[in-house]
């Protein structure tokens, strides 16, 4: 049923959609311009989403945001109408504690980021040092004589971090001159375009490191395959009877795409069906892999099927 340029829900019977949903019994969803912007629902998104879990559906919210821990996502989801728990929530900052745990990492993490990458980090029991204000007092100078690397340093985890300053980037950088310290970059998002500013993301946290530490970092976010691992892994999930639902081409249904997942575009964040058009044609076969198997204008449009 599907073609090279998408597959408009609005072209389908309501029997193709209702057999086309009984392909997949996993079904993983990006959280903003999907289910919610900021801390508004859209419409219709908490019922589609609880009717998946009604109905059976192994469902998981997957965010880049690395600043929340899974617990507050939970907090913040119920509150919106979400009836989701723990088990349900796959966060940055939770796959890096978890990459961690399962490589049995026993030393010390510095952490370029917030309590949301210091809290999962606590849940399975890894130390770690670097969280908070660290502003230059004195001269560069004095700053550079003043440092002594903890030895106990096995790796550097780098998320969003609005404390982030040159120090920061130096301790970092100077821990990852040695090859055995790992580098973890939580995701790689440039940048939360606002009305009247620019917020910049944690990929430009991680390319200052980057570029600095002359090394490229492991990085946990969308679209990266690690989130796929750990679902196969840890909650047994067949990708061929997963779904992936994103607003964004290039971090959300190219996660799908790498993880041989089926896709699904809506239209209520950044990109639309003008954009898969224009993926759809294009001569570069990486351009073509952004183009979702299925879209459309919102989430809610799928409740009378479900
Ligand atoms: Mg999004």
């Amino acid at each position: 049923m599907y073609s090279n340029s998408g597959t408009n829900l609005a072209s389908l019977s309501p029997s193709e959609i209702k057999d086309w949903i009984n392909t997949f019994d996993t079904v993983l969803t990006d959280c903003d311009g999907v289910i919610w912007v900021d801390n508004t629902p859209l419409p219709f998104a908490t019922d589609v989403i609880n009717k998946f879990i009604e109905n059976n559906k192994k469902l998981f919210f997957v965010t880049n945001n690395s600043t929340k821990t899974r617990n507050e996502f939970v907090a913040k989801s119920n509150k919106l109408g979400f009836n989701v728990g723990l088990d349900n929530i796959i966060s940055t900052a939770y796959l890096a504690a978890q990459y961690l745990k399962a490589k049995h990492f026993d030393k010390k993490c510095y952490v370029v980021g917030t309590t949301g990458i210091t809290r999962e980090l606590d849940a399975v029991g890894i130390r770690h040092t670097g969280a908070g204000p660290d502003v230059l007092q004195g001269t560069l100078g004095e700053a550079v004589h003043a440092f002594q690397p903890d030895p106990e340093v096995g790796a550097v985890v780098v998320g969003f971090d609005e404390h982030f300053s040159f120090l920061k980037m130096m301790r970092a950088a100077s821990y990852l001159n040695d090859p055995e310290v790992l580098f973890i970059g939580t995701n790689t998002d440039e940048r939360f375009p606002m009305p009247d500013c620019v917020i910049p993301g944690t990929g430009s946290i991680v390319n200052a490191v980057t570029t600095c530490a002359e090394r490229e970092p492991i990085v946990m976010g969308k679209p990266n395959k690690h989130i796929c691992d750990i679902l196969e892994e840890e909650y047994k999930v067949d990708p061929k009877r997963t779904l992936m639902i994103g607003d964004r081409c290039n971090t959300d249904i190219l996660l799908g795409k790498n993880c041989g997942f089926q896709t699904l575009l809506v239209e209520t964040g950044i990109h639309n069906a003008a954009d898969i058009e224009k993926f759809a044609q294009s001569n570069d076969p990486d351009v073509r892999k952004l183009v979702p198997d299925v879209y459309t204008s919102k989430l809610g449009d799928l409740l009378p099927y479900l």
